[in-house]
């Protein structure tokens, strides 16, 4: 739901043409690894060091990725309906390949990132994640972007904007899943 009301609030900004979505402790060790258009939709955090730099999973989608607008608008954005660790970087995968886009990666050991662990100390498992992602497909057109309801507190520094937001988890539940 954050991600989603950061692409509203960064598409008042400017007409963007393409997004990445950063875990924000995330540090990228090589800088060949572009966050360009080209290839989207990416997953980009291919190397974690948290995983002993390799791929966990065929379908991880966690950590960087990035699309395009047109992409992500016709996936109807990340899901609401995720609180808390876990799932919805999966659920965004559905979402892609429902549609039918290829994900592409990038190669050897361009792909390559540090966590600060500090930072990384893990919020609570979300356990409802399983029976939600179950029923992706359903849940893709009746949660995302389009029911996105959330108002915001902008406030804009030079090097950031920082954005304070109240949520209600009641909106994200979606009856019936
Ligand atoms: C979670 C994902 C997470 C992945 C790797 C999965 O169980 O659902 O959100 O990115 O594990 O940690």
């Amino acid at each position: 739901m954050l991600f989603n009301v950061g692409y509203k609030e960064a598409m008042k900004d400017l007409d963007w043409d393409c997004l990445v979505f950063h875990d924000v402790d995330h540090l990228l060790e090589n800088d060949r690894n572009y966050y360009g258009c080209a290839g989207m939709p990416r997953h980009f955090a291919v190397k974690l060091d948290k995983y002993s730099y390799m791929l966990p999973y065929n379908e991880f989608f966690g950590g960087v990725s990035g699309m395009t607008v047109k992409q992500f608008q016709k996936i109807n954005g990340f899901p609401n309906a995720f609180w808390g660790w876990g799932g919805e970087d999966d659920d965004l995968w559905n979402r892609v390949r429902y549609a039918n886009y290829t994900v592409s990666r990038p190669h050897g050991e361009q792909g390559r990132y540090m966590s600060i662990s500090r930072h990384h100390r893990g919020e609570v498992q979300f356990l409802g994640r399983y029976s939600l992602l179950r029923h992706s497909k359903e849940r893709q057109k009746v949660d995302g972007l389009l029911n996105l309801n959330y108002s915001p507190l902008v406030a804009r520094r030079p090097l950031y904007t920082n954005i304070t937001v109240r949520l209600s988890r009641e909106l994200a539940l979606v009856p019936d899943y």
